[in-house]
């Protein structure tokens, strides 16, 4: 593998001096440097913008905008929208012009007449500082993007660990984690909370009848119906098995009753088909439910809320099942 060429460092020369730009330009010939050319401040900032070059060598005497303002402008835009970091040696004639320079930013500065030695000496310590601030600011670019992976990794896990695989729902343990913190913020705004329990009925003849694949096939599309049925603020997840549960924020005993029907009617109209032996055969299933609403004498506690759900489907199922009953105090 060869080395990838490194681009010649790219020098923007301005001087309203004729004969020093050309001195200056075949004393650095040797160091192949491509040369950019301005007579004056403004040819040297619009060079500046086109070109984007590695290093600024600019006399501050010159007519119109002089070097001084054309530093203090470059300084002052050196984000990468404006002209990026470009180092500045500055060439004055004047005595201080030393202290001035430096004063406003400049990061070098030669007083005139130099020694041309001196020069290129400034001039390649400045492209160093130019390169060494090229590979931070690509550092820099290259861990923003790692971090920003590695955010998204670490969402994307999170979201992973707390859900369940075959719904597409929460899993258990993130219900019980929201169930608690639901209750909790109840509490606090007196606010009511419900929680519906549902299990599909006679699932076990399902698996027995069509196959455990489209058993599962089954509970993915009851699950479904509980997303469609319910609002989005409402935490749905699956409890286990057949066994889906969804808690219904800011929801009073009779709204949750008419969210568990809207699901009841929902599971009951699922027209599904099942290939068995060759042919497609119409499948139908119900679930039965249970529905118990929080504030309640009774129900202290979040696992009091979901066992009075779990009470209530487990009298539906007595009662004779793709029926909803409720918890009463
Ligand atoms: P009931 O109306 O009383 O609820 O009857 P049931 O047959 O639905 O109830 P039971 O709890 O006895 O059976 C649940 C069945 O669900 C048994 C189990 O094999 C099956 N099951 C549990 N998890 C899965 C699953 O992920 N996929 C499939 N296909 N079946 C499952
Ligand atoms: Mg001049
Ligand atoms: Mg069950
Ligand atoms: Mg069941």
């Amino acid at each position: 593998m060869t080395a990838p060429v490194k681009p010649a460092a790219t020098v923007l020369l301005a001087d309203d001096d004729a004969a020093m730009l050309k001195r200056i330009r075949e004393h650095l010939a040797p160091a192949r440097y491509q040369f950019l050319e301005a007579s004056d401040g403004a040819a040297a900032l619009s060079l500046l913008r086109e070109h984007r070059p590695d290093l600024l060598l600019m006399d501050v005497e010159m007519p119109g905008l002089g070097g001084v303002e054309v530093c203090r402008i470059v300084k002052a835009n050196q984000t990468e929208t404006g002209f990026g970091f470009v180092p500045v040696i500055l060439m004055t004639a004047r005595r201080g012009g030393k202290v001035e320079g430096l004063e406003l930013g400049a990061d070098d500065y030669l007083v005139k007449p130099f020694d041309l030695l001196e020069l290129s000496a400034r001039v390649k310590s400045m492209l160093r500082l130019k390169a060494l601030q090229d590979a931070l600011v690509e550092q820099n670019r290259a861990l923003d993007l790692a971090n920003k992976e590695l955010e998204q990794k670490r969402e994307e896990l999170l979201r992973l660990s707390r859900t369940d695989g075959l719904t597409g729902l929460y899993n258990r343990r993130h219900f019980n984690e929201r169930l608690e913190a639901e209750l909790a913020r109840a509490a606090r705004y007196h606010a009511a909370l419900s929680c519906v329990m549902v299990d599909i009925d006679h699932f076990k003849k399902v698996n027995d009848t069509y196959g455990h694949l489209f058993g599962d096939v089954v509970i993915k599309e009851v699950a479904q119906v509980l997303k469609k049925a319910l609002r989005d603020v409402d935490v749905l997840a699956r409890y286990g098995g057949e066994e889906l549960v969804a808690l219904l924020p800011e929801t009073g005993p009779v709204d949750a009753r008419r969210a568990a029907e809207r699901v009841r009617a929902g599971v009951a109209g699922l027209e599904l088909t099942c290939e068995l032996k060759g042919k497609n055969v119409p499948v139908r299933c119900t679930a039965s439910l249970g529905v118990a609403t929080w504030p309640s004498p009774t129900l202290a506690s979040p696992q009091a809320l979901l066992g009075a759900a779990d009470a209530s489907l487990y009298r539906a199922k007595q009662g004779g099942r793709n029926r909803v009953e409720q918890h009463q105090d």
